[in-house]
């Protein structure tokens, strides 16, 4: 599907930061390149220079650029009635509820459309079921969760984030949670008190910089939340769906959360999709009128949501990224001496942190002139994570053109 051949030395396209950005928000300071194309693996900007994605929509894109499939599922619901609304029923939310339930081994969803709504569900199912099925008096149910977290930007939970830029200046905040060190057992035992309604983690901190935790931690906290009689909610939505080489981070301990919160890939790089999956003793802590969202689970997305979820229920996705994940972990480890200070990789995921005094900015912006599109976070540290429909040439070449990039 994707070509394989190699994208030359060039510099990026240029064109006026100032003009580009006239009407907008400058909550953003992406990479300088404009893009009109994309297909599977790979885009192209508008001087018709390609580039391998290696970021992919920060996993949104797990499937690739318009995978074929996924596109087709669109088109023809876009035919016949993309929305609704859920003051009635439509004839594709049963199938998806029902298949997405399977994947995850739960009796039901609630969908709902970008990330942050599903974090925001999640919470409020587990304060809900706190005080109704624990009894913890209303108004009082705390929330653990870990330091270097990221589950989204709404008021509430930039209110438990620990990074100054994404929470400064935005108070008053929504008190009830405790922050404790990720992968610190000790730690959260100790922060679980008898107001704890829930546990809320990354199985791999995304934005942290593909943090993966100590082996053990989380069927640790699966044990604790189990002793407690508290929720364990996985945040699944970057690690989730295929990226780490399981359909989900937590498979790798064979752990099973009390909710996973999906998104990202959900929407099949097409539109925004998330949902929180759960049993019925808490997803009916939710009644009507107590809980929605005007385009959650509309005809469109369910389109497209079932298809991701029968892609992934063969298994070949996640088998393609445990392989060529493993490619990409033997390349990184030979990459010279000196070049990374460290490198985490989980699947077709990984997070290389750069030697030197180069910023992981600098490092992005020299990919970009080579033909990779990659994106920094923290500093020095470079987060990968290319499509699953990447071939193991193209993972060689996102590994020769970073020693290339590193070598300078
Ligand atoms: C991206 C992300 C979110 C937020 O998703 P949005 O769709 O941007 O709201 C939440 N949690 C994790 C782990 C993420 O990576």
């Amino acid at each position: 599907m994707s070509a394989t051949t190699a994208t030359t030395s060039h510099v990026p396209s240029s064109y006026d930061l100032d003009e580009l950005y006239a009407h907008s928000a400058h909550n953003y300071k992406p990479l300088p390149v404009v893009l009109a194309d994309g297909e599977g693996a790979w885009v192209t900007d508008v001087a018709g220079r390609r580039y391998l994605d290696a970021l992919a929509g920060y996993s949104a894109l797990n499937f690739g650029h318009r995978h074929p499939r996924l596109i087709a599922a669109a088109h023809d619901q876009l035919d016949r009635l993309p929305l609704v609304s859920r003051a009635f029923d439509h004839d594709r939310f049963a199938e998806f509820t029902g298949e997405l339930a399977a994947l995850c081994c739960k009796d039901a969803v609630l969908a709902m459309n970008t990330g942050a709504e599903a974090v925001e569900t999640a919470m409020k199912a587990a304060r809900r079921w706190g005080h109704q099925v624990k009894g913890i008096p209303d108004g009082t149910a705390r929330i653990v969760v870990a330091e270097g977290n990221f589950h989204g930007r709404t008021t509430t939970i930039v209110s438990f984030s620990t990074d100054p830029d994404a929470r400064d200046g935005y108070g008053p905040y929504t008190p009830g949670f405790d922050l404790v060190p990720y992968g610190d057992l000790e730690a959260m035992a100790a922060a679980i008190g008898d107001d704890t309604c829930a546990v809320l983690i990354e199985p791999i901190q995304g934005e942290g910089g593909v943090i993966i935790p100590p082996e053990g931690y989380l069927r640790g906290v699966r044990q604790l939340c189990d002793e407690r009689g508290v929720l364990f909610l996985a945040d699944e939505i970057q690690s989730g769906l295929g990226r780490t080489g399981r359909t989900f981070a937590c498979d790798h301990e064979d752990v099973t959360p009390d909710i996973w919160i999906l998104g990202k890939a959900l929407g099949g790089g097409i539109l925004p999709l998330s949902a929180i999956v759960a049993d019925r003793d808490v997803m009916d802590v939710f009644t009507p009128g107590s809980h929605g969202s005007t385009f959650g689970g509309n005809p469109l997305a369910c389109a497209v949501g079932t298809e991701v979820v029968r892609m992934l229920a063969t298994g070949e996705w996640q088998d393609r990224a445990a392989r060529l994940g493993d490619r990409l972990a033997e390349g990184l480890a030979a990459l010279p001496a000196g070049a990374l200070s460290g490198f985490r990789v989980r699947g077709l995921w990984a997070g290389i942190d750069i030697a030197g005094d180069r910023t992981g900015r600098q490092v992005c912006e020299a990919l970009l002139a080579r033909g990779v599109l990659a994106k920094d976070t923290h500093g020095s540290t470079i987060r990968l994570a290319p499509s699953l429909v990447i071939t193991e040439e193209e993972v060689d070449l996102l590994v020769d053109t970073l020693a290339q990039v590193l070598a300078v």
